[in-house]
């Protein structure tokens, strides 16, 4: 019945591309709501911006912005905002996607949203990367706000980038905002945690599983792509686990240690401009030899599409823990699944980003914080509650973890899309 959409051509491997593939294998699983099940394969909302600066040099340079609005029948968009080169709109839908299905799946009661620029800020001053953010917020101002559409840190943003936007908003809506984006510096209305929730949600998720799996973590090696917020916070918490960090992979190169890379020393040089490639702690290799290194536990915390069918078929792990966002593409994940290879997928095993920020938004509004205890006592309750649901469907139904993922939290977007019925 539905026309396809005009201005998006997704691939079997894009992002918009493996989303719309992992929602057509839920439906089977959904019932009578399989129905509503269209409205999962189009954004509610997507907006364009031209984002023009002033350069340092005095030269005007226009940067192309969105934000995405995917779906919001059980709340407010939530989603982070990715400052690369390379993103696209295409990108930012799948993005936002997976968010809706990410906060239906803690049962967080959030919409799912996601924003970006397409920029290297690497290549920006301090002052350039403040005006470009402030006019994208300002651009983007029409349909943000913290009862419609909350932004949050992704791939190259951070706190003083919240900080920037969340002024930004306040400026041009009067008062003090702090409720429109999640993730800011701690006296903004940061919450406790936060900067490592993700991280830590990966560790919690991959812990469990491990166990399942009947996999010690004591000795376990790990291989991690992606060494930022995400990827270096998970590596420390398997470390202080008793595994070792065998392999890392950052955009500035690869490097190994069979004994164990020492992240005091790495994770500090990871956040200067030499990256990973900088260590001298373990030998460097070519990029593509990382997927081929022997190792128990695959980490992908880096960007969409890294596991492909020819790495699924070669990696040595057990197990792999998406830290990433839609880093396995669909075929992919059938080759790891033939090979008994379990994956815990991102829309559950990297949802302890948005679960504290959800902690965040709450304190912001009650004006009442909590100890950094509270905060991983219940970050930790609700990843496990929502992993043993998710596996108890699985077993169920004998699906993978994702397609279980899918089934319990699409049957909530859609039954609260039933439940509000079609406008007007
Ligand atoms: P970040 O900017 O802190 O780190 C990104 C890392 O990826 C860096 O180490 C960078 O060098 C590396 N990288 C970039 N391009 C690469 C390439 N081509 N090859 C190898 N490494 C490359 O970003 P982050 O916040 O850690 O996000 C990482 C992933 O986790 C993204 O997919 C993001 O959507 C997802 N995620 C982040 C959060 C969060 O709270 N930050 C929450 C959920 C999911």
């Amino acid at each position: 019945m539905s026309e396809k959409l005009s201005f998006v051509n997704p691939t079997a491997n894009s992002p918009w591309g493996t989303y719309l593939q992992q929602v057509d294998r839920v439906i089977p699983y959904l019932g009578d709501l399989a129905r509503w099940a269209e409205t999962l394969k189009r954004p509610k909302r997507a907006l364009i911006v031209d984002v023009p600066i002033e350069m340092d040099d005095g030269r005007i340079a226009h940067y192309e912005g969105y934000r995405v609005q995917h779906n919001m029948s059980r709340g407010p968009g939530k989603g982070g905002v990715r400052f690369h080169p390379d993103v696209t709109l295409e990108e930012v839908m799948a993005l936002s996607a997976w968010m809706t299905v990410k906060t239906a799946a803690v049962n967080l009661p959030y919409g799912g949203a996601k924003g970006g620029i397409r920029v290297d800020p690497k290549k920006l001053s301090q002052k350039e990367l403040e005006k470009i953010t402030r006019r994208y917020t300002s651009e983007i101002g029409i349909i943000i706000g913290p009862h419609t559409d909350i932004p949050a840190p992704d791939v190259n943003t951070n706190g003083q980038i919240m900080a920037w936007m969340m002024d930004t908003y306040s400026m041009n809506t009067g008062g003090t905002s702090t409720g429109v984006v999640t993730g800011k510096p701690l006296h903004l209305g940061g919450s406790l945690g936060r900067v490592k929730a993700t991280g830590r949600g990966v560790f919690v998720t991959g812990r469990e599983a491990a166990r399942r799996l009947g996999l010690d973590l004591r000795g376990a090696r790990i291989a991690v792509q992606g060494f930022g917020n995400v990827g270096s916070v998970a590596a420390e918490l398997f470390v202080e686990a008793g595994a070792k960090v065998v392999a890392v992979q950052d955009h500035t190169g690869t490097i190994v240690n069979p004994d164990g890379l020492d992240l005091n020393t790495l994770i500090p040089i990871s956040r200067t401009p030499a990256g990973a490639a900088g260590f001298e702690g373990g030998d460097k290799i070519p990029n593509e030899q990382f997927w081929d290194v022997p190792c128990d536990i695959l980490i992908p915390a880096a960007l969409e599409g890294q596991i492909t069918a020819e790495r699924a078929r070669k990696t040595a792990a057990r197990l792999v823990l998406e830290g990433a966002n839609g880093p396995t593409v669909p075929e992919a994940d059938d080759i790891l699944a033939e090979r008994g290879v379990l994956v815990v997928p991102d829309v559950i095993c990297n949802a302890g980003g948005v679960t504290v920020s959800y902690f965040e938004w709450v304190q912001d509004f009650s004006s009442f914080f909590w100890d950094e205890d509270e905060i991983n006592v219940r970050l930790d309750r609700i990843m496990m509650n929502a992993l043993h649901q998710i596996w108890d469907t699985a077993d169920k139904h004998k699906i993978s973890l994702r397609t279980a993922t899918y089934a319990v939290a699409c049957e909530r977007i859609l039954m609260a899309r039933q439940e509000r019925g079609l406008y007007p």
